[in-house]
């Protein structure tokens, strides 16, 4: 059995962890997940509590479910026993000449599951891939035409406050002024931006003024279509919620609108899902309740309740036939594609989100969360506090006022793991938490909310 002093040191010295540098600071050490909780072993001197220089060892609540994945909770008895029958059958197989029983089953389900109008599937191997694929499949779509000036439609639009993963292409329709990645401006592809879309108020709990109406959002969005229209393959958006980009919240008749008139000026439309699909915000995915379908939607995240890498990019039968009877082939084949192992458990997890959606947790999850973080509305240093679905959020003034470390500690000190992040608090609990779960959370964000320095 490795030492705690040995994963310390190890882990410090020689493991990148997300977002950070060589050697890095210090990390929680996970020695159990059930249900909805965590067991962290911890430094005491992370918490400032009297005991110096000791491990300690805290249950606590996960508020992330592990960045919007383990939404049904760890050691889910469902996805465990889906995990178990395919390990005993075969775990991976190439998908390269061979087929396999998860993989259409998984196909068929999303396919059912997902708005009216998506045909096929791509499976991949992660939520970045899965934009690149999707992006792949749009620009292929067009070389696919023999107008050649359709050729020309190469670019991206997208809108500010977006966030679509950290490889090269999902970078370069990321929020452009975000952070994440600006070292890498003048490297990544000039995309089109459109302004950050308007906050839907009704999300919030103390709605500041109105910052620009649907209507005027629209009527700009216009106008950068007729311009750009000749050289736009696709729009790509997060529908609904923006997740690491800023989780902001937007009304679904702003993203109906601008579907409405990509569809008019020929620019096909991305949906990206990975955060929002499979229930979080009320809807199986939020493009239901837009009431609308993409040409092509990306999933990811909670599709396998966080067990396993896997994605999927799903599209129109016209995207479908206009690729393989135009160029051909889609040139594109992860090693792990349609790995069987996470198809199976993704199948028992889209049943699982089915009954979530028709329980109706999030709108549960909802309701708990508006009246838990109430409290955090009058709290100097803070900005907003806003809800949608099982999705809350506390927006402090600046990134200034937050100092995440002692935000986590804080937390953690009332039992609930959260991660902030710039100016953020904020949780997307897994739908199993109960109401008392929920309210711990809360306290626990309120806490973290209450170290902001102004
Ligand atoms: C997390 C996320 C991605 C990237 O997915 P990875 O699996 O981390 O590559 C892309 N888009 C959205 C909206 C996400 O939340």
């Amino acid at each position: 059995m490795t030492s705690v002093d040995a994963i310390v040191t190890t882990d410090r010295d020689h493991v990148w962890h997300p977002y950070s540098p060589v050697p890095g600071p210090p990390q929680h050490i996970v020695t159990a997940a059930e249900g909805p909780y965590l067991t962290l072993n911890i430094d005491s001197g992370f918490l400032q509590e009297e005991t110096q220089n000791a491990r300690v060892d805290c249950h606590v609540l996960d508020g992330m479910s592990s960045w919007w994945a383990a939404a049904y909770g760890y050691r889910n008895p469902t996805l465990d026993a889906a995990a178990h029958h395919q390990i005993d059958t075969f775990s991976h197989v190439m998908f390269g000449g061979l087929t396999h029983e998860p993989a259409t089953t998984l196909a068929h389900t999303l396919l059912t599951l997902a708005p009216a109008g998506l045909h096929s599937v791509f499976f991949c191997d992660s939520g970045s891939v899965s934009v690149e694929v999707a992006v792949k499949m749009a620009l292929q779509y067009w070389r696919s035409h023999t107008d050649t000036s359709l050729h020309r439609k190469t670019q991206l639009l997208t809108w500010r406050g977006g966030y679509h993963g950290d490889t090269f292409t999902p970078m370069s329709v990321c929020d452009p002024e975000g952070g994440m990645h600006t070292l890498w401006q003048g490297i990544v592809q000039p995309q089109v931006f459109l302004p950050v879309p308007p906050a839907d108020q009704e999300t919030s709990l103390r709605p500041g003024p109105l910052e620009s109406s649907i209507g005027e959002y629209l009527a700009e969005a216009e106008r950068v279509l007729s311009q750009r229209a000749g050289t736009l393959a696709a729009c790509i958006i997060e529908p609904v919620v923006q997740g690491a980009g800023g989780m902001r919240f937007h009304q679904p008749e702003l993203v109906r609108g601008l579907t409405e008139l990509c569809r008019r000026h020929q620019v096909l439309v991305i949906f990206d899902e990975i955060a929002t699909g499979f229930g979080r915000t009320g809807t199986l995915f939020a493009a239901d309740a837009c009431r609308c379908t993409p040409d092509i939607m990306c999933v990811g995240k909670a599709l396998t309740g966080g067990y396993l890498t896997a994605a999927a990019v799903l599209a129109t039968r016209d995207i479908a036939e206009t690729i393989s009877t135009g160029t051909g082939a889609l040139m594109h084949g992860p090693t792990f594609m349609a790995n069987p192992l996470a198809c199976a458990i993704g199948q028992a997890a889209c049943s699982l989100a089915v009954t979530a959606v028709e329980e109706g947790q999030a709108a549960r999850i909802e309701r708990e969360l508006r009246r838990g973080l109430a409290a955090a509305c009058d709290l100097p240093g803070v900005a907003d506090v806003r809800v949608k679905g099982a999705i809350g959020v506390i927006q402090l003034v600046s990134p200034a006022a937050l100092n995440c470390d002692a935000a986590t500690a804080a937390a953690l000190r009332e039992g609930v793991w959260l991660r902030p992040f710039r100016d953020l608090i904020y949780c997307m609990p897994p739908f199993i938490c109960s109401d008392e779960q929920i309210a711990t959370i809360c306290r626990g964000m309120v806490a973290a909310a209450q170290t902001a320095t102004v």
